[in-house]
């Protein structure tokens, strides 16, 4: 007899509601879940094939120790395992200080994970050392809504994607990276013929070919792009005075700032032709409700910050935030990237929006965890490029790394491995045997998984939805909330005995309700949410206690979370990108999605159809510039930057500008050479947000 369980799609951050079908043991499939707001029962193929995924086939199933680095990782009890981990961890801290270990979180965990480790670090131990996989993925978003508005948070919810009659893609493929929403939009469109799409991307994805207009931008040059609208808009008068006067800062500095990008100028940085730009300036200016959405072309940037703000500036200086169809959007691109940003599982922040610098809040924090609050970091810890970098620098000896594969995922990966080599005790919580960084796990640790765990996450909307166990997981795994817990118990028998104990779950259920009595009275405020209210239907922060809804908009009355409740306006230049190419190393390397893998393929990789949309790794380059280089499709071609080489087919991809290389950010080391495309990448990073500059570096090309 088969039953159904009702639960969230792990993969991105649309955060489609599925029905989960198991024949008691084993989950045999699935359906999307027609009551959720997210996706109203559709599920894109990676959805679809999540059963596929399943079973006990290349999982962790027991925790593997190793005494040495030469010797093989041996089966262990939960118990050797958890007092290892604590004697490893404690003998590090007491000898070198807190801030010698670290953890590096993934936003595929859930909100529960992430709250116990987070206090883990932050309220044991005493160290900011904590950061996320969302590092890579969404911090220049963070930076620039807390810049922006006071406070971290998409201000626009999913109606507004039926409601807005412009909606403008920046640095955005969502019809591979986030299909079902884009599904969405497409129906919109069909509904209301007058709607207007502008992708702004240098190349012309399956989203830029199916825009109205497509701004194919030299990488890097948004900021531009963005300035020279918002000076023609300016020059026009097409501005929002009341929002612009009443309810902002820094306009006027602003505008001196535009004034060095008229739209010749800024089409001439971006290489694109002028009339193109003032289209858009005039489609965004005449717009009832204009609707950015914007994804990893804007965050992952060594300008990261800026982009974001410079798109922010043009929404705010037209007043198209705070109503129905209008606001800037960015979309997330992991299950619970938001809900890593909510409970503060990041280096820069504290729990609930709450900053480390600000006496205030670790004041509050050490008050409702019980620690002293000279033990809460003033100062941020290690950001994720600087954390792998402190591994072999030798500051950090000893890493803790839950559902996340940096070996694959971090830029300059032969940087990383050696500092994975390097450090003195490396600890892996993680479902799957096989990912690329299994191999540097002194400690492996099974991890239950999709299907098998329970608790909350929260989508790109802010919605928060139920996760929930369909199936018990295989072999000695175990959910990540409860090795975290396990392993904080142990540890502060060790460090700190006396104390009241800071970890005494039960179940996630606890650790949500001690999160969410965080929230209470901050901009994120869950108050009314609790796990019964989501077992009848997902809800948006903010929900304070007393309230019956969510709230699907934020700034509707134009109060920011700023001191003043003014929004910020910052004049943000353009700059060039980290890496430009050069005579030595001629060509632009783009990194990207493709429609039906996700991530590192840990999990997707597992699925013969997901392969039938691109069967293996292939370098895309434009056909002009193969013709030139006398290439034809299935050549092979040697692809290096300065870090780093790859030999692989070339293809033929007639949306690769002149002068740029495609690659997906896909394949790992079981698909191109023990490696992928981030053995080429670069770790310039964003200064305000710490995010790695993923998507562009300079490469050379041989035919070989
Ligand atoms: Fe899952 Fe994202 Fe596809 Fe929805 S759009 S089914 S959340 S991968």
């Amino acid at each position: 007899m088969t039953h159904t369980v009702r639960s969230t799609c792990c993969y991105c951050g649309v955060g489609c509601g599925v029905l989960i079908h198991t024949d008691g043991e084993r989950i045999v499939g699935i359906d999307g879940d027609p009551a959720h707001p997210a996706n109203f029962g559709r599920l894109c193929t990676k959805g679809r094939t999540l059963p596929l995924t399943t079973g006990d086939a290349g999982r962790v199933l027991a925790p593997m120790l190793r005494d040495g680095r030469d010797d093989a990782r041996q089966p262990v009890s939960w118990q050797t395992a958890i007092a290892t981990a604590a004697d490893r961890f404690a003998a590090v801290i007491r000898e070198h200080g807190p801030d010698a270990v670290a953890f590096y979180l993934s936003g595929q965990l859930l909100t529960e994970d992430y709250y116990v480790f987070n206090k883990l670090a932050k309220g044991l131990i005493g160290t900011a050392n904590v950061d996320t996989n969302s590092r890579l993925c969404m911090s220049s978003a963070v930076s620039a809504y807390k810049l922006a508005f006071g406070a971290d948070g998409p201000p626009t919810c999913y109606d507004d994607l039926e409601a807005a009659d412009l909606v403008l893609f920046a640095g955005s493929n969502a019809a591979f990276a986030h299909p079902i929403l884009f599904r969405r939009l497409e129906e919109a469109r069909a509904a209301r013929p007058g709607v207007k799409w502008i992708a702004i991307d240098p190349r012309r994805t399956d989203t830029a070919a199916m825009a109205d207009l497509h701004l194919a931008i030299q990488p890097g040059t948004d900021v531009a792009l963005f300035n020279g609208m918002l000076h023609h808009l300016i020059w026009e008068g097409r501005l929002d005075f009341d929002l612009i006067g009443l309810h902002s800062e820094g306009f006027d500095a602003l505008k001196n700032e535009v004034r060095a990008y008229p739209p010749h100028r800024a089409a001439e940085i971006c290489g694109i032709d002028e009339a193109d730009l003032v289209t858009a300036a005039d489609w965004f200016g005449d717009a009832k409700a204009a609707l950015s959405l914007y994804c990893m072309g804007l965050n992952q940037s060594s300008h990261g910050t800026d982009k974001n703000l410079a798109l922010i500036n043009l929404h705010l200086a037209t007043g198209q935030i705070g109503k129905p169809g209008a606001g800037p959007f960015s979309l997330t691109g992991q299950p619970n990237a938001m809900g890593g940003r909510e409970v503060g599982g990041m280096a820069t922040m504290l729990a609930s929006h709450r900053d480390l610098a600000n006496a205030a809040h670790r004041d509050e924090l050490s008050a409702l965890w019980g620690v002293p609050a000279e033990r809460l970091p003033a100062r941020p810890g290690l950001t994720a490029v600087e954390l792998f970098d402190a591994l072999e620098a030798g500051t950090v000896k000893a890493v803790w790394i839950a559902c996340t594969n940096p070996a694959h995922s971090m830029p300059d990966l032969n940087k990383v491995r050696a500092a994975l080599t390097k450090a003195e005790f490396v600890v892996l919580q993680e479902a799957f045997a096989d990912t690329d960084t299994a191999p540097f796990a002194d400690l492996l640790l099974p991890a239950s998984s999709w299907g098998e765990k329970e608790g909350v996450v929260t989508n790109s909307e802010r919605r928060i939805s139920r996760v929930r166990a369909a199936v018990k997981a295989p072999g000695e795994a175990r959910a990540d909330w409860r090795i975290a817990r396990d392993f904080a118990q142990a540890l502060q028998a060790r460090l700190a005995p006396s104390e009241p104990a800071l970890f005494d779950f039960d179940s996630p259920e606890a650790v949500f309700v001690e999160y969410r009595a965080t929230t209470v009275g901050r901009d994120i405020d869950i108050g009314g949410v609790s796990y019964a209210l989501l077992e009848a239907a997902p809800q948006q922060w903010p929900l304070p206690a007393g309230e019956k809804l969510g709230r699907a908009r934020l700034y509707t009355d134009r109060v920011f979370n700023t001191e003043s409740g003014r929004a910020c306006f910052h004049a943000v230049p353009y700059l060039p990108v980290a890496e430009a190419p050069n005579a030595r190393y001629p060509f632009r390397l783009l990194s990207g999605r493709l429609r039906d893998q996700w991530h590192g393929m840990s999990r997707s990789g597992r699925v013969p159809q997901l392969f039938e949309h691109a069967a293996e790794a292939r370098l895309g380059m434009n056909p002009g510039d193969m013709a030139r280089r006398g290439l034809a499709d299935g050549d092979l071609v040697a692809v290096a930057s300065r870090r780093g080489a790859l030999v692989l087919p070339v293809e033929a991809a007639a949306g690769t500008p002149s002068g740029s290389l495609f690659l997906p950010m896909h394949w790992n080391g079981q698909f191109l050479q023990d490696a992928g495309v981030n053995l080429m990448t670069s770790p310039a990073r964003c200064d305000k947000s710490a995010q790695p500059e993923l998507k562009h570096a300079a490469v050379k090309l041989v035919k070989l």
